[in-house]
Order: C-alpha cells, then structure tokens, then sequence
C-alpha cells in the first residue's frame, strides 16, 4: 500500500455549520441468533465543508450508518440530525445519495435521466435545463449528454450518478463504497471529481470506503470497527500518531518478542519504530530476521487502533 502522499490533500476543514451530528446512535440488524450490533452508541460530528471517507472493514457499520444518515433506516436508539435537523424530519431533497446500486435507468440517456429526477423534484423544465447542464459541465459529462446510460464506461456512469445526486445542490452528500468495479483509472478520476466537487464551504461529503488508499484522498478519516469509532482525524495526523516508521516482518515462524505494538495484518507482523535506528531494529537484524522499515499506512494505524487486520472479511460484502 503506498505511503499517504500530502500533495494529494487539499486544505484543511472548512466549517460552516453541522452536516451530520450522531449521539449515542445505535443500530441493531435482526433478531436473536442472527442479532447484529452494526453500529454501538456512535457519537459523531461532521461540519459543512468537510470531505469524509468512512473506512472500515466489512462488516464494521459503513452502509448502516449512510443508511441512517440519508433516513433509509430509524435507528435502534439514539439521535441522528442532519444539517441541523432531527433525521426524521429531514426533507429528503436536501441531501444526495451515491448507493453502490445505480440510481440511473441504463434505457435513458444522461439527460433524461437527470431531467426526470429534476421533474420529480418539482424543478420547472427550463430551470431543470439550466441545472442540468450546469450539473453536466461540472461533472466533465457535457459531450456525453445524449449517450445512454447502458453505454458508458463504469467510471462515466459512476459521474453520471454524482452528477444525479448533486442536481439539486444538497447541503450532504452520501457515498456508499462510490469506486466499486471500477479500473484504476475510473477510480481516480471518481476521487479527483470528489476533490473538486469538495470546494464548496457549504457542502460535506461523507464516502465510505475499505481501500487506505482511497480513505487517504480525504480531508478526515474515520475508521469504524464493529460499529464503534476507533480512530478519527485528517490522514497524516493519522498516521503520525503511530510513529515515524513501522517495522514488517514476512517469517512465518516469527514470534514477536512482546505484545506491546505488534500486530498482525495479513501475513505480516507490524510494530511501529522511530526509524532504521531503533533498537528493536536493531536487534532483530542483529539475529538475522529479514524486515522492512517503511512509512506507516492507515492500515497500520487501523490495526494499531482496533488490534485487527483492515482486511478482515466478514463474509459477502455488504
Ligand atoms: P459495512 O458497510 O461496513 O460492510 P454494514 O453496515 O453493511 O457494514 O453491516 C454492519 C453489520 O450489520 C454487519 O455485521 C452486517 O452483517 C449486519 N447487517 C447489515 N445489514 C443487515 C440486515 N439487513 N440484516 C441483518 N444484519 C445486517
Ligand atoms: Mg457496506
């Protein structure tokens, strides 16, 4: 995984007012055998102006919590408020949602798609032009306006879907896993559509995702282990926090020599160090055992705040 690299970030928070604000929230899916804690008394603030990647495992309460915030799902308990109001009483019009499901017909073309959301909205025909069109240039989907959804390439129907949650200029947008199936390319050029689309003080943008990679991209991270807040802060400070340099060993028959520090990710043991000089470098070289010193990764802040491996899989993706 690479290291975070701070030329990708763009400043630091702007706030101008609440986007979402959870107390005590709790959201419990099923019933006796099959009971899931998807999320665990979470208390959250995200102002306006805020680019959020919620990044966890699977599993670990992304989706339940976007499901919360954009009034699909009534929380088991607690209180959820979305730019300044009660969840339950939110006009759903504020806000614009990304599922990993498109929202487009592939039968229609972008436009038509994107006009008859503005219909729905109430928008009369030539204001739903304007906004359309608008909504089109910003998106870089000008030329594609006539091209029917079926025929795009995922990364331009993925755009053609955030061009569809934006029509309506909402206060919060929510994004579910926004870069699945897409190649590498489509991916990164659906994160830096993000960053630009970030340049509203008036707008937040909450993605979940369980790629370090992509969460990196963020202004603010918030990594979520069965459905409570382990770590929340911008990624370098993240990743700061950890200490300068983290330590891998690939033997298999490795012990580490104490608990303190290591964990396992993957195949891997891991215990941060201040550098090549470290002691505990020093010594393990000094026996012979082959390792790596490298930049710490939010998945090593991850496993170093949960005690468990990002990649842990609960099954299906959710
Ligand atoms: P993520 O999006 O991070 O993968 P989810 O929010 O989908 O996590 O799921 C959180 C937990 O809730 C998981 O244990 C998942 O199995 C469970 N869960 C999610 N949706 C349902 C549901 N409709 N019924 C039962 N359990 C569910
Ligand atoms: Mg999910």
């Amino acid at each position: 995984m690479n290291a975070i690299d701070p030329r990708d970030h763009i400043e630091a928070p702007r706030t101008t007012g609440s986007a979402l604000s959870l107390r005590k929230l709790t959201q419990i899916h099923g019933r006796g055998k099959t009971k899931r804690v998807a999320l665990n008394e979470l208390d959250l603030d995200i102002n306006r102006g805020e680019w959020v990647a919620l990044l966890g495992p699977n599993g670990s309460g992304k989706s339940t919590l976007l499901n919360v915030a954009s009034g699909q799902l009534q929380p088991t308990s607690g209180t959820c408020a979305v730019l300044g109001e009660p969840v339950e009483t939110l006009d759903r019009g504020a806000i614009g949602v990304v599922f990993q499901v498109t929202a487009l017909d592939p039968r229609l073309t972008i436009e038509e798609n994107l006009l008859d959301l503005a219909r729905l909205q109430g928008l009369k025909r030539q204001d739903a032009m304007d906004r359309i069109s608008e909504a089109l240039k910003r998106s870089g989907l000008a030329e594609r306006a006539h091209d029917r959804v079926a025929a795009l390439s995922g990364g331009l129907a993925r755009r053609a879907d955030l061009a569809r949650a934006m029509i309506h200029e909402p206060g919060l947008l929510l994004l579910d896993e926004p870069t699945t199936g897409l190649d590498p390319l489509a991916r990164q050029s659906c994160l830096d559509h993000l960053a630009k689309v970030n340049c509203s003080d008036e707008r937040a943008i909450i993605m979940s995702t369980h790629l370090v990679e992509e969460a990196a991209r963020a202004q603010r991270v918030i990594m979520l282990d069965e459905g409570r807040c382990v770590a929340d802060g911008s990624p370098e400070s993240l990743c700061q926090q950890i200490g300068a340099r983290i330590l891998r060993i690939y033997e298999t028959d490795f012990e580490p020599p104490s608990d303190e520090g290591w964990s396992k990710q993957g195949d891997a043991w891991t215990c941060p160090v201040s550098g090549h000089g470290d002691p505990i470098v020093e010594d393990l070289l000094s026996q012979g055992i082959e390792l790596s010193v490298l930049r710490p990764t939010l998945a090593d802040v991850f496993a170093q705040k949960s005690g468990r491996d990002l990649s842990t899989m609960e099954g299906p993706a959710s």
